[in-house]
């Protein structure tokens, strides 16, 4: 048996005539930058995501760096990040202006450590940028009991979490503003690329969709140096029928999230916590090993898939040689340990069986 690790093109030809139907139409609308496909979207996933208000944009990294700037914070802010994320949270800081800090992560939910912000706090500090990494939600509670403190705002990159669930809700507990993507392998994926910001905010909303038309709400006025990170319209009306069947996606990863969690079974691999099974989006069943060349080893003959998220710490990035200093004893033991193993709907049982036999059968 041969499995990939995500097979997109299988996700996206079980919707091939809706899809299809969906280019004729807008085709035949002549309307193709902003149009009605783009409004009907921005209000289904506010509906989605339990939020006031939603603007799409071109893709995630932009909806982090706009989602900064509608913050109006003061110059030379320091923003909170953790360590252990993708490149781009923290580059959106230092695109938007500000000075990313690195925190680490709690190594059992690879999320920022609440118990570790407070010792990074200083007095040019205005916000925190919190990651739901792998699908897995932050600890809002104590995030926002923080930000209350200290007066900081929170901004959230779900890049990685749409549906995911806090307190019953799928809003990420409050957050002024939180940023999704719709690159093509997210949970809710576009055929190119695509991003959104949702917020209960109607200031930060205004901004938000005025800075992604160059900074234009009326024709030829233009109130701030915006860019044009308008989202397509032809992905929002392909994002309209993905958003219909998202619910269906994630249900089937907690499925199989679940039989994950009580079949694999192996000392030498940590399986990611059980705390959050159903309200976890589960973008990515991370596990760990410390003997991760062995293990892909084993993977690669035995012709499962798998990714490394990620291999490299953006504090040893070369384009973070500012930060290249700093040693994160635990953000570094992730990246060295961490692989992901196939999860998505279109694996199949017997898939799922010999994935599991693949991996209580790997000994050193
Ligand atoms: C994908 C991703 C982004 C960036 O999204 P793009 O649409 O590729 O710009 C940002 N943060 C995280 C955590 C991501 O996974």
């Amino acid at each position: 048996m041969q499995i990939p690790f995500f097979n997109l093109k299988k996700i996206n030809q079980n919707l091939n005539s809706e899809l299809q139907e969906a280019f004729l139409k807008f085709l035949d609308s002549g309307q193709y930058i902003l149009g009605s496909e783009v409004a009907d979207f921005e209000t289904h996933f506010a509906n989605y995501c339990e939020s006031n208000y939603c603007v799409g944009l071109a893709n995630g990294l932009d909806a982090l760096i706009l989602g900064l700037q509608s913050l109006d914070l003061p110059a030379n802010s320091e923003v909170l990040v953790p360590a252990n994320t993708y490149y781009a949270s923290i580059l959106s800081i230092l695109k938007a202006g500000y000075k990313p800090v690195l925190v680490e992560p709690n190594i059992e939910t690879f999320n920022i450590d609440s118990s570790k912000i407070e010792s990074h706090i200083t007095n040019n500090t205005s916000a925190i940028l919190a990651v739901n990494l792998y699908g897995k939600m932050c600890d809002f509670e104590a995030l926002n009991r923080i930000c209350k403190e200290h007066d900081l705002k929170l901004i959230v990159d779900a890049a990685q979490s749409h549906g995911g669930i806090y307190d019953d809700s799928k809003k990420c507990k409050g957050a002024d503003v939180t940023a999704y993507s719709f690159y093509p392998s997210k949970n809710l994926g576009a055929l190119s690329d695509g991003g959104a910001i949702v917020t209960d905010n109607e200031q930060i909303y205004k901004k938000i969709k005025s800075l992604r038309n160059y900074g234009s709400s009326i024709k030829y006025q233009f109130e701030y140096q915006g860019i044009n990170s308008r989202l397509s319209e032809i992905q929002a009306s392909f994002l309209n029928i993905k958003l219909k069947y998202l619910n269906e996606e994630l249900l089937r990863r907690r499925q199989i999230a679940r039989i994950y969690l009580t079949e694999i079974k192996n000392n030498l691999i940590t399986l990611p916590s059980k705390t959050s099974i159903d309200t976890d989006a589960w973008h990515l069943f991370v596990i760990r090993t410390s003997y991760r060349e062995r293990f892909m080893n084993h993977l690669i003959e035995k012709k499962v898939g798998f990714e490394i998220h990620y291999p490299t710490p953006p504090h040893k990035q070369k384009a973070l040689e500012d930060f290249n200093y700093l040693s994160l004893p635990i953000t570094e033991k992730i990246h060295d340990e961490v692989l992901s193993i196939p999860l998505n709907s279109t694996l199949t049982n017997s898939e799922i069986a010999y994935i599991i036999d693949t991996i209580n059968s790997f000994r050193i």
